[in-house]
Parts: structure tokens; C-alpha cells; sequence
């Protein structure tokens, strides 16, 4: 056996982390709840169904004819449309369109922020140019092939962060600029014909409302100590209220984002502040509460300051910005909770769930820098998140290098769902040097760049499940006990691990037709003795016993027959025996 991979197994019991057995919650019926509200393919999803391949344009006119989407609100800690169901939002930021971030592309290292391009934009060809050129920018960067390739991913939601000047004429307070609207009705126009909510998120308010750069002006932070800024943000908020209070496809409004420049209790009270002016002009939408990076403690229970119909937001990046490195390890601890089974995710849904209160995790990076393992870990990074009812967006849709990526599409992935390939270069100009022509020509460029997906992170996060077809162990809806890691078998390189008796895993499974099947289960254990049972609704309907194989990387297949009537069914691979590992189960015709 070749050891290839590194592996961690811990050599001391793992603590519990089952309050319940997987046979009290089959008897109380939580099972089929936990089933229910499982990943975005089993809960109502208003993206259509995806395929590999590009749409066809007939696929595509069809698309664009979807019907209105319905408002969302808030049911208790979870996201609702109008027809009562749960939605799990899934989806991706649109960064580096209505609000710059320069590292999400090439340009000139002169260039630190959005303020000091449109500085010196309007210094070097006056104040109509810049403006024009910051148009050619935003209709070239998005364009509908982005569009497209988003739904592609099997997304219902995208947010679109927007800097405050994208709507207020940055030269006169409390005015709209003339094309206030174009590209926010654009973009819901968009998105909705493809079956996308969007979710607007004032990234940048005016003054900063911290020190970083994609609020605009970085090193700024200048919002809170303003009263005047404070004012036109209650009025900008009012506009935007104004603008979407009957739109469906609008799922929330994220009021600010990532405001850090002030305490945790100061922010509570702006932001409470901020919601009563959205609420007097519009009763309906879900208003989004920021979380500090302290946390949401402050805020109390949104009832207690009158607000109601929200939802609150953190952004979670495990392995960036001094939280570890990004991993598979520091990933996994932080989805399934660490050591204990009380950490990450755990700890947030405790604490959620104690306030009755929807859920936003508005940014994450789950798939770049951990090589092989990043697709498959940021489809899981949906699932684990909507399995709580929270709506996940990632960071984000694109991001451009100046060589592109090379390779398969796994190996240094970037943080964009879609990059330039290797061979489409990206040149940029000196917008201090370089003529109007130029940087236009520069920004037009974006509309005609060949770009690639992450393929693999398609796929997984496409993944439907299939009778006859093969099941990676590690792409459970959810589970008991389990934790997962990598593997030198074959398949996708992870196996499920640490399996005890009655801990379980259950998966969405379309069968094809009724009738007998063969289960097959890939199996490594050192000493033999486990037992895997194949169950529904509490039933066994197949049990295989594991016999010795020499080794946790040591694998071997063993099968039994099993019954399946046609049609989407939730499966459950039980332990009855613990004491080996699972790479995948298959199901086929004998
Ligand atoms: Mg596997």
C-alpha cells in the first residue's frame, strides 16, 4: 500500500457528538425533517436543471421567459418565498463590477482603490469622461455570457455589492444620479430571468465604513464619526427601498458591509437606525443585519429593537486573513465542527437557532488554494450551510490574472468560479500615464476575454445522485458521527472515516427503475468486523459485513441485493459495526 496522502487519525476516543441516536431521531421523526431540509437540489430551488455543457440558446430563451419570483421572508430562522417554501440560497458575489477590487484583476499598482481611479480619471479627462469610462467598465466586466455561466453553477442567488456613488451623484448629496438604476435593474433583470434572486449590498457607503479598500476609499473609515454621511445613507437606503419595495427577485437588502470601523454596540444601534428608515418606505423586503467581526452579540434578538423580517450576515473565511491556512483540515473542522462537535458551524447554528433569526453567510472561500480537494469542498461548504437553512454566497463569481490559469482546473485555482485561461493574457494599462483610448480599450477588453470555469466545482455543486450510479461516500446531504479525509483510493480522493455503530449518512438518490439492485461498498479496515447496512425509513433493506483488509488505505468492495422502488428517495448508509472506512457505494442492475 502506498501511502501517499497524509492522514490524521486521532489515537484517543472522540468525544461524543451525538446527543441522539440516529434510531431516536428515525422514532421522532427528525430524521425525515434533517432529510427535508436537506442541500439546494431537495428543498424548492428556482434554478432550473444544469448541465455540463454551455445552455443551448433555446435552453437559453427559455430561461429568459422564467416566471417572477416570489419575495422572500423571514419564518423564524428560516428563508421562505411567498408559496411557504424553504428556499436554501445558494449563489456567488458579482465583486469587482459596481464596486472595484483591483486585485480581483490586472491593473496598474498605482491604483489602490476605486476613489483614487475615479480621482484621477476626472483630474486627467474631466468629470463626463470618467464617467463614461467607468460606464465602459461596467458594461464590458458583466456582460450576459457572465450571466449565463453563473446559472450554470446551479445558483438562485447572487449579491451584488455597489458603492454609494453608483446611485447618489457623488457631487451632489441627496441627489440620484441620471443612470441611478441601469446597472442594479439590469443586474435583477438578469439574474431573474435565469431564476436568480439577488441580494443588494451596500459594500461601500459613503465616507467608509472602514479602513479597507473595497469600501472604496481605503484607510478612510469616516462614516461613523459623520453625522451627514450617516444622513445620506438613511436617504440612499430609502431610494433603493423606494426603487424594489415590490420586486420579488430583490431576496434582501444588505445594509452594509463588513462595517468594522466602529464597536459592535455602535454598529447594532446605526444599523437599527438604518433599518427603521428602510422599513418606512418598505414593509416587505428581509433586511439584512451585518454582523462585526466580532460576532452579532450586540444586536440582542432583532424583536427587542422593533426589527422584524431580517436576516443576519457574517462572512466566514477559514484558512485567510489569520485563520489558519487554507486547508483541507481547517476547512473540514470548521463544517463539521472540530474536535469536540461543538465548534465552527456548531457553535453559530446554536446561536442562530437561540434567536429565531435567518441566516447570510455572505462570503466564503472554500475551493482555492488546497489543490485537488477544492471543488468538491466548496460544494460542501453549500450544503453543510443550507442544510442549516443559511443562505450562502461565495466570494466570488470572477477574478482575472494576467496569465490565466493554467492546467485542469484544480491545481492553484483562483478564487474566481471562472478565470481567464492561460494564453488569454491580460495586459494592463497605466491609468496614470496611459491615454482615454487606452483604458478604454483596456475595459472593453473584459467583454471578449475567453474565460473558463472551475469545472469540477460545477460539477460538484450540480452533483445529482442516481440509481444505477456510484455515490462518493463524502457527498452525504448529512450524517451522524462521520468525519471525512483524504484518501489514496480512487475516486475523489476523500473517504468517510471515524464511523462507529449508529452513526449514518443519508444521501438524495434518483432511481431509474424499479427492482433489484446490487449495493456495492468500498471498504478499508484493519481488522474487519463492521457492518453496513443500507436503510429507509428505519428500515435495513441490505446489510454487508466488512471483513479485514489489512489497513485503513487498504480497500476492498463487498455487495449485497437490495429492493429500490423508481423515483427521488432519500437513502441512508447505516452503521451497524463500526471499525472501517468508506470511499463510495454504488448501486447497480445484477
Ligand atoms: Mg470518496
Amino acid at each position: 500500500m502506498s501511502q501517499v496522502l497524509p492522514r490524521v487519525r486521532r489515537t484517543q476516543p472522540r468525544p461524543s457528538r451525538r446527543g441522539r441516536t440516529a434510531s431516536a431521531l428515525l422514532a421522532s421523526g427528525a430524521f425525515a425533517l434533517l432529510t427535508a431540509c436537506g442541500g439546494g437540489g431537495e428543498s424548492a430551488s428556482t434554478a432550473g436543471p444544469q448541465s455540463a455543457s454551455p445552455a443551448a440558446p433555446e435552453a437559453r430563451a427559455q430561461a429568459v421567459a422564467a416566471a417572477p419570483l416570489p419575495m422572500l421572508r423571514q419564518d423564524g430562522r428560516l428563508w421562505r418565498n411567498a408559496a411557504g417554501q424553504q428556499v436554501n440560497l445558494r449563489g456567488t458575489n458579482l465583486g469587482n463590477w459596481l464596486q472595484l477590487e483591483f486585485w480581483m484583476m490586472p491593473f496598474d499598482a498605482a491604483t489602490p482603490d476605486q476613489c483614487t481611479l475615479e480621482n484621477r480619471l476626472t483630474a486627467r479627462f474631466g468629470r463626463a469622461e470618467k464617467e463614461r469610462l467607468m460606464q465602459v467598465f461596467r458594461d464590458h466586466w458583466i456582460t450576459t455570457r457572465d450571466w449565463d455561466l453563473m446559472q450554470q453553477f446551479g445558483l438562485n442567488v447572487v449579491r451584488l455589492p455597489f458603492w454609494y456613488s453608483l446611485i447618489e451623484d457623488e457631487t451632489r448629496p441627496y441627489t440620484l444620479r441620471p443612470d441611478a438604476w441601469k446597472y442594479l435593474d439590469r443586474a435583477i433583470d438578469e439574474a431573474e430571468k435565469r431564476g436568480m434572486y439577488t441580494i443588494l449590498d451596500l459594500h461601500g457607503a459613503v465616507g467608509s465604513q472602514g479602513w479597507e479598500h473595497h469600501s472604496g476609499c481605503a484607510g478612510k473609515n469616516e462614516y461613523w464619526g459623520n453625522a451627514e454621511y450617516r444622513n445620506r445613507t438613511r436617504w440612499l437606503w430609502q431610494q433603493i427601498a423606494q426603487r424594489y419595495r415590490d420586486r420579488g427577485a430583490v431576496a434582501g437588502y444588505g445594509l452594509l458591509n463588513e462595517p468594522w470601523g466602529t464597536t459592535p454596540e455602535n454598529l447594532a444601534n446605526v444599523i437599527t437606525d438604518l433599518y427603521h428608515a428602510v422599513r418606512q418606505v418598505d414593509p416587505k423586503h428581509v433586511v439584512i443585519l451585518p454582523g462585526h467581526a466580532a460576532g452579532i452579540d450586540a444586536y440582542g434578538t432583532p424583536a427587542s429593537r422593533g426589527m422584524h423580517n431580517v436576516a443576519f450576515e457574517m462572512h466566514f473565511y477559514p484558512g485567510f486573513f489569520g485563520w489558519g491556512e487554507p486547508s483541507y483540515p481547517v476547512h473540514n473542522d470548521w463544517l463539521y465542527c472540530g474536535n469536540a462537535g461543538t465548534g465552527g458551524v456548531c457553535e453559530w447554528e446554536r446561536r442562530l437557532n437561540a434567536l429565531n433569526t435567518p441566516f447570510l453567510v455572505g462570503e466564503f472561500q472554500p475551493w482555492t488554494a488546497i489543490g485537488a480537494l477544492g471543488p468538491q469542498l466548496g460544494a460542501r461548504h453549500y450544503d453543510v450551510y443550507n442544510h442549516r437553512g443559511w443562505g450562502a454566497t461565495s466570494w466570488s463569481y470572477k477574478t482575472l490574472s494576467r496569465d490565466g490559469q493554467a492546467g485542469d482546473g484544480s491545481a492553484g485555482w483562483p478564487w474566481g468560479m471562472v478565470t481567464n485561461p492561460a494564453g488569454a493574457r491580460v495586459q494592463e494599462v497605466d491609468t496614470v500615464t496611459a491615454s482615454a483610448a487606452q483604458i478604454e480599450a483596456y475595459f472593453r477588453s473584459f467583454g471578449t476575454l475567453p474565460l473558463v470555469k472551475n469545472e469540477a466545482l460545477q460539477r460538484w455543486m450540480t452533483l445529482k445522485h442516481s440509481a444505477p450510479g456510484r455515490i462518493e461516500a463524502e457527498s452525504f446531504t448529512w450524517m451522524q458521527g462521520v468525519q471525512t479525509e483524504p484518501t489514496s483510493d480512487g475516486g475523489t480522493g476523500i473517504n468517510a472515516g471515524w464511523l462507529d455503530a449508529r452513526d449514518w449518512m443519508s444521501y438524495p438518490v434518483n432511481v431509474s427503475t424499479s427492482g433489484t439492485y446490487r449495493v456495492s461498498f468500498r471498504v478499508a479496515s484493519p481488522n474487519g468486523g463492521g457492518r453496513v447496512i443500507l436503510s429507509q425509513d428505519a428500515r435495513d433493506l441490505a446489510v454487508a459485513t466488512v471483513p479485514a483488509t489489512g489497513g485503513w488505505q487498504n480497500w476492498t468492495t463487498v455487495s449485497a441485493l437490495v429492493p429500490l422502488k423508481a423515483g427521488q428517495q432519500t437513502l441512508t448508509v447505516y452503521i451497524g459495526a463500526g471499525g472501517f472506512n468508506l470511499n463510495w457505494w454504488q448501486l447497480d442492475r445484477p
